[in-house]
């Protein structure tokens, strides 16, 4: 599917919404940008996305002017830049915002965001998925 189709356009209004709920709970949580999470090879976790927010993340790639998955750093998410921000972060799959970051909170408790996993995990079914994929093969995958 392509990120501009109309059916796409849905989907993704549909996980922003799971976004932003996810934002209004009362989650202990405070991103502040450090990107350590993103150091996959550091973490040793590579965060598993569905298709729907490959989707969203998709479109936050394109709107930030790339086509491509770009080059990552060995052992960075590929969507990491050289000055240590994420170029989709407005975009950023819901692991991002949940579970890899120590200095942000760490984990969400499984049972505050239980409902926003399971809406995401349908939307990955109608979308023909079959659960998360870690995030650059997913990435890889939705730009086509
Ligand atoms: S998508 Fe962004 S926030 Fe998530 S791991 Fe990659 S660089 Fe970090």
């Amino acid at each position: 599917m392509s990120d501009r189709t109309p059916a796409a356009a849905e989907i993704a209004a549909e996980v922003q919404a799971i976004y932003r709920e996810l934002a209004a709970r009362p989650l202990a949580r405070q991103c502040t940008g450090i990107s350590e999470c993103c150091q996959f090879g550091r973490t040793g976790r590579t965060p598993f996305i569905t298709k729907g927010e490959a989707l969203v993340a998709s479109q936050g790639l394109r709107a930030s002017g790339r086509r491509n998955l770009p080059p990552s750093v060995e052992g960075a998410c590929p969507m990491l830049k050289s000055d240590g921000k994420c170029m989709i972060y407005q975009h950023r799959p819901f692991g991002c915002r949940t579970h890899f970051c120590k200095a942000a909170g760490g984990p969400a408790p499984r049972e505050m965001v239980r409902d926003l996993i399971q809406r995401l995990e349908a939307i990955d079914a109608r979308l023909g998925g079959s659960g998360g994929v870690n995030l650059p093969a997913a990435m890889k995958s939705s730009l086509g």
